[in-house]
């Protein structure tokens, strides 16, 4: 089986991306930016199931932690062979009172980190010819959404970077998609008022707000052979919203 890669692994979405991974056979990594305990948690879920697992603390838009964490990865698990560029934050607010910063540092943790650790991954996926890198963007990269134009801007990079790395490297048995999940039920969620949470909810077809298991079974997917004639897509986990 593969190592995979599981960026922002400690909560939410990334830690049950990392326990599906791991029941599907792979060693897991993860990455985490301060949560150690956390982090620690998820590996010992991993390890429970009976693959090998570790955690390492890294910044993804950091250029020299990304290498740091790809060197270790290698060293201990061995060469990435599943990537899932999952480590997001958000920093919401109008246009007219974002500031720089909450534009900037969005934009380096979501889309810039997806490219460091892509980057990083790729020659070793060239050289065994075999790789599956999988991208979280969100629904709000394809629709837009007051009050995050700059997770939106992050989100719908990833999407443009998604269908150009699938491109470039589709000939060398490298399969890049994105997944788009919509309301899914994680810390990120949590914190947003009652009155908005219901006014999404009514946009939902399916009647409920997602769970982390909805977008893992989809990351689960991709990352399989069962997904080899699958790239440079983008698949929304939205309950039809
Ligand atoms: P979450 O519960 O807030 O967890 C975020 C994860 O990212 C944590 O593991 C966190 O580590 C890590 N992280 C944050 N900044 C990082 C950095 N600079 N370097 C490395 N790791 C970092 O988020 P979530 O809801 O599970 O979301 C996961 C992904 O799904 C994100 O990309 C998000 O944009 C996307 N998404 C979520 C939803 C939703 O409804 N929840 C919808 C669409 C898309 P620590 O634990 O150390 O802080």
């Amino acid at each position: 089986m593969s190592v995979a890669l599981v960026t922002g692994g400690s909560r939410g979405i990334g830690r049950v991306i990392a326990e599906n991974l791991a029941k599907a056979g792979h060693d897991v990594a993860i990455c985490y930016s301060g949560n150690e305990a956390a982090a620690k948690e998820t590996i010992e879920a991993c390890e429970k199931i009976g693959v090998k697992g570790i955690s390492v603390k890294a910044d993804v838009s950091n250029a020299d932690d990304v290498a740091n964490m790809f060197t270790t990865v290698k060293e201990n698990l061995g060469p990435v062979e599943i990537l899932v560029n999952n480590a997001g934050i958000t920093k919401d607010g109008l246009l007219i009172r974002m500031s720089e910063n909450d534009f900037d540092s969005v934009v380096d943790i979501n889309l810039k980190g997806t490219f460091l650790c892509t980057k990083a991954a790729i020659k070793d996926m060239m050289k065994a010819r075999n790789g599956k890198i999988i991208n979280i963007t969100s629904i709000v990269g394809v629709q837009g959404n007051p009050g995050q134009a700059n997770y939106c801007a992050s989100k719908a990079g990833i999407i443009g970077f998604t269908k150009s790395v699938a491109r470039e490297y589709g000939s060398k048995g490298i399969n890049v998609n994105a997944v788009a999940p919509g309301f899914i039920q994680t810390a990120m969620t949590d914190e947003l008022p009652e009155s908005v949470k219901e006014a999404y909810k009514k946009q939902i077809p399916a009647g409920r707000f997602g769970t982390p298991e909805d977008v893992a079974n989809v990351v689960e997917f991709l990352a399989s052979e069962k997904a080899s004639y699958v790239t440079g897509q983008v698949i929304e986990v939205t309950g039809g919203m």
